[in-house]
């Protein structure tokens, strides 16, 4: 019968170049959103602070501007992953484990277009930091 059948229901189907055209619109859509918001972020992240001072006392404020920093690294951390998947694209590496080198499932992917590891190497990754931290 059809392989296209069986290749849909396959736990980790292969990267197609449809697949890998998919996945750089997606990344970079978010790029382009991503830097939208940090220049917003920190726009208004000065704006906050003259208003807030007048408001409440400054331990609040800086407990403010401490939150909107994570927030803003957070942002830039996703940046970077973004372009280096990005970059993964291009050098062909995308959607392969940079750790075992197996496919990572799409399925994966298309939750986590950053992702550079697969399942099992994530997981093991995660334990090992928990153990650490
Ligand atoms: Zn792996």
């Amino acid at each position: 019968m059809s392989t296209e059948i069986k290749d849909h229901y396959h736990e980790t189907p292969l990267m197609t170049p449809q697949n890998l055209a998919c996945f750089e619109k997606l990344l970079d859509d978010a790029l382009n959103d991503l830097q939208r918001q940090v220049g917003y972020v920190v726009s208004e992240l000065t704006q906050e602070q003259s208003r807030e001072t007048e408001l409440i006392d400054s331990t609040m404020v800086h407990i403010n501007q401490s939150l909107n920093f994570r927030l803003h690294t957070r942002k830039s951390y996703l940046i970077k992953k973004i372009k280096d998947a990005l970059k993964r694209i291009e050098d062909g590496s995308y959607g392969s484990c940079e750790i075992c080198g197996e496919p990572i499932s799409l399925k994966r992917l298309f939750a986590r277009p950053v992702t550079s590891k697969c399942l099992a190497c994530k997981e093991a990754e995660e334990r090992l930091e928990s153990l650490v931290s």
